[in-house]
């Protein structure tokens, strides 16, 4: 297969790429824009790049917002409470075939490589079983990351540290954990000790929900940091959502961000979510209650956007758009100066694959596997103004979805 008049990311001109059994064989230089071929994808001067990420998604959770009861105070611990409940009339038909339905929502904006968390606080670990045959049935479509996801806690759960050693045993791929949300501060301590023990010992990445609170309080980011510091594992290591930093005095955060810079995590926001359930103790001036994405980016830390939740008990919207996460994101975290929309598409691809540990799996470079886009705009500015769209997306070669641009009539 061969792709032509392809622009790509930060470089003059149009290329030509050649796709053979699964892979990139040769990436071109063109000394203009060539004629439509009968055998080749025209890609009409817009941009390839390598699939977009989502990096931070609960696909056990999607498509339930409603079921049984809504969502009514908007706040992270109702929408805990309502999960809580519709847990309890979960089957594994439905987790599976909802989590399909996410995937093909997914598929259809440009998404190949997808980190989900699975709720491992259910003495069944049934979400968890029906997860492990979706990410095989997912393959031609995407590569599914579980993560092993103690929504209601590692210490304050019964059995909850027996739970995560199953959940890594039955195959989960990556350990989570929710310190902020045990019974004590000494519990979110033990907690991420206990799942960075069970990282180090079985070779798992990691990926904890941190601090996702307004509290100024909450610092299991220090914690978390510190333990990746020691054990060097800071870049196989992820803090999500990381919110109560947005509430830190910069004071303290100056002190914070010399140590994240030497443990050398990875950081995943998910800008729509927390816009949406934080900042709920507040009356006025009221909080962001996100991340501080710009300064840790400045500060040469990997940061990346993610969707969290597609209509869930936590955010009720949602679509399968990282774009559009990416879109508001830059609007709430004041990233929209010309070098930030520049390179902004940096936030939903090469950062976030960082964060997942792809490596060589991952890149349009000669010898990685032909997975790629073609996106409805000529540069990562454009893509974000116009609300670009995937034109079309190859996997291992072949094309496993193509927009048919929408058109405008005027008139009669
Ligand atoms: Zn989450």
């Amino acid at each position: 297969m061969k792709l032509i008049n392809a622009s790509l990311r930060h470089q003059q001109g149009f290329h030509t790429l050649r796709l053979q059994n699964g892979l990139i064989v040769a990436i071109e230089p063109q000394t203009g824009r060539l004629a439509p071929e009968s055998d080749a994808i025209d890609a009409n001067g817009q941009l390839v790049i390598p699939p977009l990420v989502e990096p931070h998604i609960h696909l056990d959770a999607t498509l339930t917002a409603g079921e049984p009861e809504w969502n009514m105070s908007g706040t992270l611990f109702e929408g805990i409470e309502r999960w809580s409940q519709r847990k309890a009339t979960m089957t594994h038909n439905d987790i599976k075939q909802r989590a399909h339905t996410t995937i093909g929502m997914l598929r259809d904006h440009g998404i190949q490589h997808v980190r989900t968390h699975v709720d491992v606080t259910d003495p069944s670990l049934a979400a968890l079983r029906a997860m492990l045959e979706v990410k095989e049935e997912a393959r031609g479509l995407i590569d599914l990351q579980i993560v092993a996801f103690p929504q209601e806690g590692i210490e304050s759960f019964a059995n909850g540290r027996r739970l995560m050693e199953q959940a890594i045993e039955m195959g989960a791929d990556v350990v989570g954990g929710i310190p902020h949300f045990e019974n004590t501060r000494e519990q979110g301590v033990s907690s991420v000790k206990f799942l960075m023990d069970l990282a180090e010992r079985t070779g798992c990445l990691v990926d904890v929900h941190c601090d996702e609170t307004d509290d100024p309080q909450s610092r299991f980011l220090e914690v978390l940091a510190e333990e990746a510091r020691v054990r060097g594992m800071g870049q196989r290591v992820t803090a999500s959502h990381t919110v109560a930093m947005g509430s830190y005095d910069n004071a303290y955060c100056s002190k914070l961000f010399r140590l994240l810079r030497l443990s050398d995590i990875n950081f995943i926001s998910c800008p729509t979510e927390s816009i949406h359930l934080q900042g709920r103790f507040d009356t006025f001036p009221k909080r962001r209650g996100v991340t501080r994405v710009a300064e840790l980016d400045r500060a040469g830390l990997n940061v990346c956007f993610g969707q969290d939740s597609i209509k869930d008990p936590w955010y009720p919207l949602g679509n399968g758009n990282i774009l559009r996460i990416l879109d508001a994101g830059l609007h709430i975290c004041h990233m929209m100066g010309y070098q930030d929309l520049q390179r902004c598409l940096d936030f939903v691809t090469d950062n976030s694959a960082v964060a997942m540990h792809l490596g060589e799996r991952y890149g349009i470079v000669v010898g990685r596997p032909a997975n790629l886009l073609i996106l409805d705009a000529e540069n990562d500015y454009e893509a974000v103004r116009r609300q670009a769209k995937a034109r079309l997306s190859i996997r291992h070669g072949k094309v496993i979805m193509r927009r048919i641009p929408e058109q405008i009539g005027y008139g009669q």
